[in-house]
């Protein structure tokens, strides 16, 4: 569905560490990706390399300070690893559903939950909305309700490398951002993410913390509990070669969404995410919403067909109100996710697609919607 796509260069950067000996973690390969990536995002932003985007998400909350027993605003709809972190520390994650235009956090259900929470004297410590297959959330509605409220806003920015509103990306759109470069994502050091802030000093506690926590002394003093979560000097080799293929890996992905549109749109049922004026999507994964009292087929219909012919395809992310591990955790929803995860799904959307591989997906989606 959405497969590792090395651009050529990648194996230089990695060598040149095998030449130098940098085999360890941190290391010059480190520096150059995070320089590319603060270049790449702009407005001024401060980025830290590490092990994964889950890292960074639970180094965010820490760094906003979210202790043991308090709640954190967490968008429902998204891959688990948005919301883990927040058990990690010990705090209770209360979700949020999402609105129709863009499948990510909605602004109005986030202000009926920060309400509710401080009425009952939980005012949330932090709020995490995602940005779902590349599609940027409605930040600027999200960022003025947190600051009417004074709640910081950490930004789950794992799928949208590349994305933006109005010319500003995603990854610098909230007080913190988390970006991944897992195997799966639009770019990827083979596993690996990073932090990014317009505060600089945010930052360096993030490398701070994410090195173990060391004081400055010869010896080993820590005055705080650190992690082992800094990205490898090899994977940011592997990193480094890929930012020089970023703007071709988007202009493909878009172009492949731009295929199952022009395929599929005006065919009874078929329903997709556009772009809100000004909103800019990295179409991370082509996804289709197909309502099944109108197309004659479900979305397990397609899924099913596609698999018989061993093409991967996936049902959108469940929500994670749904999910048995968050049991009990507050939800504040008008069904909209629900109705996605029923009806959604993600198509075939790597980079590295043949024209003859796309061909078998469409003979096959073909067969199937009418
Ligand atoms: C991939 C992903 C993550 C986690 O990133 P890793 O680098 O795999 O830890 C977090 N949130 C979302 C929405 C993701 O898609």
């Amino acid at each position: 569905m959405s497969s590792p796509h090395m651009g050529g260069t990648e194996e230089n950067f990695v060598k040149e560490a095998f030449t130098t000996n940098w085999i360890a973690p941190l290391g010059p390969n480190v520096n150059g990706f995070e320089n590319d990536l603060e270049l790449f995002l702009g407005r001024g932003s401060h980025v830290a390399a590490l092990s994964s985007g889950t890292a960074g998400l639970h180094l965010g909350l820490v760094l906003l300070g979210v202790r043991a027993g308090d709640e954190v605003i967490c968008q429902s709809m998204t891959f688990s690893a948005t919301a883990n972190p927040i058990s990690y520390i010990g705090a209770v994650p209360v979700f949020v559903d999402s609105e129709v235009d863009t499948w990510n956090m909605s602004p109005v259900l986030l202000e009926e939950a920060i309400k509710d929470r401080i009425s009952k004297g939980k005012k949330p410590k932090a709020i995490v909305p995602v940005h779902l297959y590349g599609m940027p959330a409605k930040m600027p509605e999200i960022n003025e309700v947190a600051r009417k409220y004074g709640i910081p806003v950490l930004e789950d920015a794992a799928e949208a490398l590349g994305s933006s509103i109005h010319g500003q990306r995603c990854g610098t759109l909230a007080d913190i951002s988390v970006l991944s470069f897992n195997g799966n994502k639009i770019i990827t050091t083979s596993g690996g993410g990073a932090l990014v802030s317009a505060n600089e000093s945010v930052v360096k506690d993030a490398r701070f913390l994410a090195t173990q926590a060391r004081d400055e002394a010869p010896h080993y003093q820590h005055s705080r509990i650190g992690y082992n979560y800094r990205m490898s000097n090899l994977c940011a080799g592997v990193g480094r070669g890929q930012m020089q293929v970023l703007a071709d890996r988007i202009a493909k992905r878009r172009e492949i969404y731009g295929k199952y549109h022009t395929l599929l749109s005006g065919r009874k049922g078929i329903a997709f995410c556009n772009e809100p004026a000004g909103y800019f999507s990295n179409r991370w994964l082509s996804t289709i919403l197909i309502d099944p009292a109108l197309a004659g087929v479900s979305r397990e219909d397609l899924r099913l067909a596609l698999e018989k012919e061993n093409i991967e395809s996936r049902p959108l992310w469940k929500p994670m109100h749904m999910q048995p591990v968050f049991d009990g955790s507050p939800f504040f929803g008008d069904g909209t996710s629900e109705r996605l995860f029923a009806n959604g799904l993600c198509l075939p959307s790597g980079s590295n697609m043949t024209d003859e591989e796309m061909a078998r997906v469409f003979e096959v989606i073909n067969s199937v919607i009418k």
